[in-house]
């Protein structure tokens, strides 16, 4: 996992009044490492009240733009997003970790490919991005998003929607859900949800012949989103989901059930090829542990989800207790979430340098 860097805030926007875009200057000795893939997302940390507050946002921009552009949305009693919306200026500088995530499928200019989202208030910013980059990297394939708001003044991306579908008129299909403002036909009032999507099914895609399904919002939604799609009989590796949040229900069926055997081990952490040694003898986390013995790794969400703190096994073994985040090759790989690990060997080390 790269650290994080200095970047200068370039350009402020409001998508709504409850939401700020931020796009980020990116000086010329950072371009390789700040490169993202459509649905990546970025790490970003600020002390806010004399509090290291670190949070994870998508990335909502294209690639092909080399424009870095996130969007926060204000949460009541939200300390990052109260901040970033009310505090945050032009010129200003924040810690920004560079890309990450698995949130996309890979392109090709010669796919024909049928393409359905569904989003949900600020879970448009990765797709946002997916779907302006295959559209303009993939002539001949189509996209169809499903996105929920309370109301038309809600709707992040309004404008930026709009002028995709006028773009890419019969290539990008864009039907708005709001739950608090009245629309003719019932199949767009209310929220998305197993019934909406067996609607949508029936009258605006063929669920067996869309080639991949995005989705990001509430975990309701999502949960929704992924049991009617296999009820469809849409083969799971078709649905491509990104949790903003820990989930409290079993979304993805992940969650893991573990005993922390062991109560003493030793531990070594690298970090920018710096080794620090400590005894675990605790029930906290490894990620937890390192910090109170003062190595400062990289972390962000401390729930399994956002894979700031992602590192390689590289003595020992390891369990973790959830993983949102990631895949079966990268587990393959030995990687793992420190923020989620217990050690289960006498000795574990754990490389940070991935
Ligand atoms: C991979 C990833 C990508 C993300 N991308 C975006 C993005 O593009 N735009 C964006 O606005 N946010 C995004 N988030 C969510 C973001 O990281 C923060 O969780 C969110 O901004 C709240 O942080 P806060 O400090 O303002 O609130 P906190 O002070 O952390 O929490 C305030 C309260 O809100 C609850 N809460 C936290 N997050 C959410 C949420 N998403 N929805 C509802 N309630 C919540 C908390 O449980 C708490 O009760 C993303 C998260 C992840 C893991």
């Amino acid at each position: 996992m790269a650290k994080f860097h200095t970047l200068k805030v370039a350009e402020l926007s409001r998508p709504t009044e409850e939401s700020v875009a931020v796009t980020f200057e990116i000086p010329g000795d950072l371009r390789e490492e700040f490169a993202f893939t459509q649905g990546q997302h970025l790490t970003l940390k600020k002390e806010i009240d004399g509090e290291d507050t670190r949070r994870s946002y998508s990335i909502c921009s294209c690639p092909i733009d080399e424009k870095l552009t996130v969007a926060i949305k204000k949460l009541e009693g939200g300390r990052f997003s109260t901040w970033a919306n009310e505090d945050l200026k032009e010129g200003d500088e924040i810690e920004v970790n560079p890309p990450h995530g698995h949130f996309y499928v890979p392109l090709d200019p010669e796919n024909a490919n049928s393409y359905v989202a569904f989003a949900s208030g600020s879970g448009i910013t990765p797709i946002m991005s997916i779907i302006e980059t295959t559209l303009r990297t993939e002539p001949e394939s189509e996209f169809t998003l499903f996105y929920g708001n309370r109301r038309t003044g809600s709707i992040i991306f309004q404008e930026e929607l709009e002028a995709l579908k006028n773009r890419y008129m019969g290539r990008f299909s864009l039907y708005h859900v709001l739950s608090k403002e009245r629309q003719e036909s019932d199949l767009f009032n209310g929220r998305i949800d197993e019934e909406k999507i067996q609607g949508y099914a029936r009258r605006f895609f063929d669920p067996e012949s869309v080639d991949h399904y995005f989705t990001c919002g509430p975990e309701e939604m999502m949960l929704a989103v992924q049991s009617e799609l296999k009820n469809l009989g849409v083969p799971e590796d078709r649905i491509h989901l990104e949790l903003f949040t820990s989930p409290v229900g079993k979304l993805g069926g992940k969650e893991k059930e573990v005993k922390h055997e062991k109560a003493h081990a030793e531990i070594t952490v690298v970090l920018d090829g710096n080794s620090l040694t400590f005894p675990y003898d605790s029930d906290k986390s490894i990620l937890d542990v390192a910090f109170d013995n003062g190595a400062d790794l990289p972390y962000a969400c401390k729930g399994g989800v956002c894979s700031t703190c992602v590192c390689k096994v590289e003595e020992g073994e390891v369990e973790m207790d959830v993983n949102y985040a990631l895949e079966p090759d990268e587990l393959k790989r030995g990687l793992v979430l420190s923020c989620q690990s217990y050690p289960k060997t006498d000795k574990v080390k754990l490389n940070f340098d991935v």
